[in-house]
């Protein structure tokens, strides 16, 4: 058996949810802004970009599966709150907001959230593990 050991996918996508890396838990994962991203995993030098084809597309899957759920589901609360007489305009201009809310503001959780899917797909390899662990000793170090 191998030495890996990692978190169930409920832990990675609690991870993911809260902007933390899916691997290490690491606060912030590879995120330095709320759109810039590094290479690596801040805490535990993990390369998030795996040579996987498709990560960004993923990713923005991802996007759009959250901004999508989040329209359905303020639309369905706003009727159900205001039926029968449902104010379609201010109704359409909250449920824009939302998705612009979601959209952007969930940018970087839509990486996160992704990356836990794509590793509990794709566990980490010995070499990632042994190459998150000599960027993070390096890192450490240089401090
Ligand atoms: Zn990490």
């Amino acid at each position: 058996m191998s030495e890996r050991t990692q978190k169930g996918l409920p832990t990675m996508l609690l991870r993911g949810l809260f902007r933390r890396c899916a691997h290490c838990g690491g606060r912030g994962a590879f995120f330095t802004g709320w759109f810039a991203r590094a290479d690596r995993c801040k805490t535990c030098g993990f390369k998030w970009q795996r040579d996987l084809v498709g990560f960004q597309l993923g990713a923005a899957a991802m996007n759009i599966i959250m901004t999508g759920g989040a329209v359905l589901f303020s639309m369905g609360l706003g009727v159900i709150l205001t039926y029968p007489e449902v104010p379609t305009w201010p109704l359409i201009a909250i449920v824009g907001s939302v998705a612009l809310l979601v959209g952007i503001g969930g940018f970087p959780m839509s990486y996160t959230v992704w990356l836990a899917v794509d590793v509990r797909m794709h566990p980490l390899e010995p070499e990632e593990l042994a190459d998150a662990a000599a960027h993070a000793n390096a890192k450490t170090q240089a401090h």
